[in-house]
């Protein structure tokens, strides 16, 4: 726990103003692309007093992330950095995070606050699942483990049998992964004739994909835990930007290092506190490759209410999507979540599935298929299309599209170890 979480807005807004005016005045001696950029927008580090000029100053784009590669937003000389992560780059040239020892520190401490929002104390045994490596989820977590004094057992992502040893062998207490790759330990747990919620698991913490409140109910039904919510991403610091608490009820943005603003993504107007759009943070406090103004392209909106668990910081809420990730059917914009939503209400399907988008005579055409369970796959074919069509009738009147659903057979949907891939878009190739 970190009193920065309990300040008072004016406090919390005096000390981002002042982390704030030190960073502009550093990136402007330091880092030529960021100088440059404020010269093209008229603006000088004297423009920027107080937290709320933000706004003067110019937006940063996973595009100029990318021309920059690798190490082109430098802040300091290359042998203050203790350690470099960088993004999978499947859409792209990997996005690279640079971190100096103050950085690392950083880490560690907003992911030690992230565990112990959920209530993970160093009595707790965690059991880090998400992948180590280059990919920030693996060591972020363990950075945060570190940081709290709790066990951490660092076996990475897959080895799903082993996973399940460690499980019962260690009575590993909290579980870190991508909320699908633990819907998949379930499922292998039963398969060896464990039961997931006879595992000691009191809480998981998981990120790193989109997931919906239907995907939650899932894996605290099956572990008989708390799951929580975590966000983060690696051209901000990795895990750690933002976690739930045990009220969950959005996500408490470590605002005192990671400032947010919400944006219209199409004229990049700040939106007042509520109102759905891109998330926009700048890391106020990071030293080796600190970023102004990122556009995340993650769609959310900012909660100001006060928690009922004390803590002042802004939540966000439970991501809506990417705006890359955004499928425009016919006109309508859908996201994946909003789809995963509606296909968790129903029984005997599993939370697997995939969206699988084509254009035939320039129409854009949705296809779901999701997998039933075993005892709906035995059943009768005239009963499981009938299912089909409610299912399709409860995205057409949820969303106002139609998709075709299409059951299924248990375990055809590819299973990943790290980030699932639930869209296929024909469309591209
Ligand atoms: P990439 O996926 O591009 O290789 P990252 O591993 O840094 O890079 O992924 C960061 C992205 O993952 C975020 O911008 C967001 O879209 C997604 N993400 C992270 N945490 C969550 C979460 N809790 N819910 C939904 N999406 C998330
Ligand atoms: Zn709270």
């Amino acid at each position: 726990m970190s009193e920065q979480e309990y300040l008072s807005r004016d406090a919390l807004r005096a000390l981002q103003s002042e982390r704030l005016v030190r960073l502009v005045a550093r990136l402007y001696q330091h880092v030529p692309f960021y100088r440059e950029r404020m010269h093209a927008a008229g603006v000088s580090p004297a423009d920027i007093r107080w937290i709320e000029d933000l706004h003067k100053l110019p937006f940063t784009t996973k595009d100029d992330m990318r021309q920059v590669y690798p190490l082109g937003l430098l802040a300091v000389p290359l042998t203050e950095i203790e350690e470099i992560h960088a993004s999978s780059g499947t859409t792209g040239k990997p996005v690279i995070d640079a971190y100096t020892r103050n950085d690392l520190d950083i880490w560690g401490e907003v992911m030690g606050r992230t565990l112990e929002m959920g209530g993970a104390t160093s009595a707790d045994i965690i059991q880090n699942a998400y992948g180590y490596g280059l990919f920030t989820g693996g060591l972020g977590v363990h950075y945060g483990a570190h940081n709290i004094h709790a066990t951490v057992i660092p076996i990475s992502g897959g080895n799903t049998k082993r996973q399940l040893a460690i499980l019962q062998d260690f009575g590993s207490t909290v579980l870190t992964c991508t909320p699908s790759y633990s819907l998949y330990l379930a499922e292998a747990a039963r398969e060896e004739g464990l039961d997931p919620a006879s595992f000691k698991l009191k809480y998981g913490y998981f990120g790193a994909e989109p997931w919906s409140e239907a995907m939650r109910a899932e894996i605290e039904k099956n572990f008989g835990i708390k799951a929580y919510d975590i966000y983060g991403l690696t051209e901000i610091i990795g895990p750690g930007v933002a976690s739930e608490c045990v009220e969950q009820a959005g996500m408490h943005i470590n605002e005192d290092h990671f400032y947010p603003e919400i944006i219209n993504p199409e004229t990049g107007e700040v939106l007042p506190d509520g109102e759905k759009g891109e998330l926009v943070i700048t890391t106020i406090t990071k030293t080796g490759t600190p970023i102004l103004r990122y556009r995340t392209r993650d769609i959310t909106f900012l909660i100001r209410d006060k928690c009922a668990c004390g803590r002042t910081t802004v939540r966000m809420h439970r991501l809506f999507g990417r705006t890359d990730d955004m499928l425009i059917i016919r006109g309508v914009n859908v996201f994946p979540s909003q789809i995963e939503e509606v296909l968790l209400r129903f029984e005997k399907i599993e939370p697997h599935y995939q969206l699988i988008v084509d254009r035939k005579d320039h129409l854009d055409n949705l296809e779901v298929q999701i997998e039933m369970t075993q005892d709906l796959f035995s059943d009768e074919v005239r009963n499981l299309e009938q299912i089909e069509r409610k299912i399709e009738g409860e995205i057409a009147s949820a969303l106002g599209i139609h998709a075709r659903v299409r059951l299924v057979e248990p375990k055809t949907i590819p299973r990943s170890e790290g980030k699932a891939v639930r869209i296929i878009d024909k469309r591209k190739i």
